[in-house]
């Protein structure tokens, strides 16, 4: 097996780590010492990055509701009867406002998030102009608009996209139980599609649905294990919703929170890896041991799709407590 020596443990031993990642190998990091862990974390991390530096990213939902997908998740799906105002697609210039005050707030990246399977030819159109005025504003441009057939990825790689968002959300075992409107298999494609294109890979997933540590594991182990690894990989913490299929899951241990972000930022060294969903339900100490474990990035806004997302002066007042600043600060 190929290793690379990455961090001495507590004994003082050098501690040496796969370069290509197995069940058995992944599942014994994520099992380790939580302080070797951490520790392991840390200083791959601070071989790729600026410790002391989180990238912020707002979301905006640009098509809300009506979703014939049935994440067990998710607000939107028309599978689970959540009453929601459906919308149908914003107009450019509020997507225009909401770029402008997120980046005020200092987001470097605007997502637009789009409920439906999968995008048509118009609703193309509509997201390509999208995509232009948020690149006018000075942002880098994602979006999550779900499963793209032949030639979308390069639509929107003309656009000026920087980043395609498409979680695979956890482990193949796992996804059957979660979502039946798709397969693991077509997320798959959907990221080989994004990745040929030329276009920045976001992946990741949900903690908190009922997988087993095995699933968290197996999830970091199929983004590791991409041809290439995403660039951005998202980890969120379900928020359980009322009328959802998940509505009663019983929260994870927060341990399991950190072990995950740790093992990310280990199997996944160069790419960031961000807070998202479920930051609300989530401490400040929990925020502190994450960024700890290495993630770098969040998700800033009072709002993530259709759920509640921490105020911007809390995260500010939390990230100066912490000696951290957004990339956005540089150079102040
Ligand atoms: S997560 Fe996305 S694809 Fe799944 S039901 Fe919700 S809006 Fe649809």
């Amino acid at each position: 097996m190929n290793l690379q020596t990455v961090a001495s443990s507590g004994s003082g031993e050098t501690t040496s780590l796969p370069s290509a990642w197995t069940q058995e190998s992944a599942l014994s990091l994520f099992e380790s010492p939580l302080n070797d862990l951490l520790f392991q974390a840390q200083t791959v991390h601070r071989r790729h990055f600026d410790a002391n530096k989180i990238q912020a990213s707002a979301l905006l939902n640009v098509k809300t509701g009506g979703c014939s997908e049935d994440c067990a998740y998710c607000s939107q799906s028309i599978h689970h009867g959540v009453e929601l105002e459906r919308e149908s697609l914003l107009d450019i210039a509020e997507v225009t406002k909401a770029a402008r005050q997120a980046k005020d707030e200092g987001a470097t990246r605007f997502c637009m998030g789009a409920a439906w399977r999968s995008p048509n030819a118009s609703q193309m159109d509509l997201i390509a102009a999208m995509i232009g005025a948020v690149k006018e504003e000075g942002m880098e441009a994602c979006v999550t608009l779900g499963m793209l057939n032949d030639g979308q990825a390069e639509r929107l790689k003309e656009a000026g996209l920087d980043y395609y968002n498409h979680n695979i959300d956890t482990s193949e075992d796992f996804y059957g139980k979660i979502i039946s409107t798709r397969s693991f298999d077509d997320r798959l494609d959907t990221l080989a599609r994004v990745r040929e294109a030329g276009i920045n890979v976001c992946a990741g997933g949900i903690i908190g649905m009922g997988e087993a540590r095995a699933d968290r594991v197996g999830m970091l182990l199929t983004l590791a294990s991409l041809p290439e690894p995403p660039e951005s990989v998202p980890i969120n913490l379900l928020i359980p919703i009322a009328g959802t299929p998940l509505e009663n899951a019983a929260p994870p241990d927060i341990f399991e929170i950190v072990r995950t972000i740790a093992a990310a930022r280990i199997m996944m060294p160069a790419s960031y890896v961000r807070l998202s969903a479920g930051r609300e339900s989530m401490s400040d100490e929990l925020h502190a041991l994450c960024f700890m474990a290495g993630a770098n990035s969040m998700f800033i806004g009072d709002k993530l799709l259709t759920a509640a997302n921490p105020a911007g002066a809390h995260d500010r007042d939390l990230l100066e407590r912490l000696g951290l600043s957004l990339e956005a600060d540089e150079g102040e």
